[in-house]
């Protein structure tokens, strides 16, 4: 039965994974077309970024009216440390990262950056001072080495190439036809998710900004891909000023804080250690999480069996 069970379980794990995806994609093409309306204010001053300490302040959302999406979420991220959030799907995640990006605007509420609120500064120094590394990133049908230097025009080949080699997408890059010259997106060479999202950091690492947020993918990558990505992402959020919507339990487990977010509200905080002691809804979710990778490691070994 054991071992009935478990693949139809995994199947199941699969399935949301691949639906999750879906609505990625479907978020994306939102995040790309969305809301003209947030414009800079008259007059507004440049963001000046310090020791880049973040700060939500009873930061109230919602996209409709009708459907509250935040309700009242105040946290802060110390200059340097990292907040992990975690939650169930729908919770209102990436709505946080969206905020803090300014796609959108708390209804009530602010989001202070070094004691100034982002609604009142420019969009192109906030931006300019947030690295974003989504769960899904899209690419440019142009070369590789144009989407690791994208935004940053004036780095010198070499930081490019230093760049990929601390996300860990050089030794790929190399193996190219074309090297960092090959084309890829939609009309050249089609890349892994994982490779995708270590572009993204590469990408985020030659820019060197003082905030970080990071969506880590959801999706079974295999587990030296993993592995690879959690070190690329180890070592671009070191001494930065970190916002990760955490799925891996050895990125939370790292984490200076950890927010458990359940339908728009914080309902537990603290540190890995101190959450499994409070046996809540975190101790709940990561031993559930435990059940799954188990799964898979036994899954993984069968595969290398045959
Ligand atoms: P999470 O990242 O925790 O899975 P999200 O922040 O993406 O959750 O979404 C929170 C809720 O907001 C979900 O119910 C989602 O359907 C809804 N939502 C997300 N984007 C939009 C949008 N552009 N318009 C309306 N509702 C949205
Ligand atoms: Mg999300």
């Amino acid at each position: 039965l054991v071992q009935l069970s478990m693949p139809l379980n995994f199947m199941g794990m699969i399935y949301r994974e691949i639906k999750q995806a879906l609505i990625d994609i479907d978020d994306m093409f939102r995040i790309l077309h969305q809301n003209p309306e947030i414009a800079d204010r008259p007059g507004a001053a440049p963001l000046v970024a310090g020791s880049a300490a973040v700060r939500f302040e009873n930061v109230h959302f919602a996209y409709i009216p009708e459907r509250p999406i935040l309700k009242g979420i105040s946290f802060e991220v110390p200059p340097g440390k990292t907040v992990a959030i975690v939650g169930p799907s729908g919770a209102g995640k990436s709505t946080l990262s969206r905020l803090m990006f300014r796609f959108y605007e708390p209804q009530v509420g602010r989001i202070l950056v070094d004691g100034q609120d982002i609604a009142a500064v420019t969009q192109e120094s906030l931006r300019a001072a947030i690295g974003m590394v989504p769960q899904d990133t899209v690419l440019f049908n142009d070369t590789i080495g144009y989407n690791i230097r994208y935004g940053c025009w004036d780095a010198t080949p070499a930081q490019v190439r230093e760049a990929a080699r601390l996300a860990q997408i050089d030794r790929f890059i190399d193996a190219l036809p074309e090297g960092f010259d090959t084309p890829v997106g939609e009309r050249g060479l089609k890349l892994s998710g994982g490779e995708k999202q270590r572009v993204a950091i590469a990408r985020t690492i030659l820019k060197g900004p003082p905030i970080l947020v990071l969506d880590e993918a959801t999706s079974a990558l295999d587990s030296f891909t993993e592995r690879e990505i959690q070190d690329a992402l180890d070592r671009v959020s070191r001494g930065r000023t970190t916002l990760v919507i955490a799925h891996r339990l050895s990125t939370v487990v790292n984490a200076d804080e950890i927010l458990v977010l359940d339908r728009g509200v914080i309902v537990e905080r603290g540190r890995h250690g101190d959450l499994l002691a409070a046996d809540g809804v975190y101790a709940a979710m990561w031993n559930r999480q435990r059940e799954v990778d188990e799964a898979r490691a036994v899954l993984n070994r069968a595969g290398e069996e045959t």
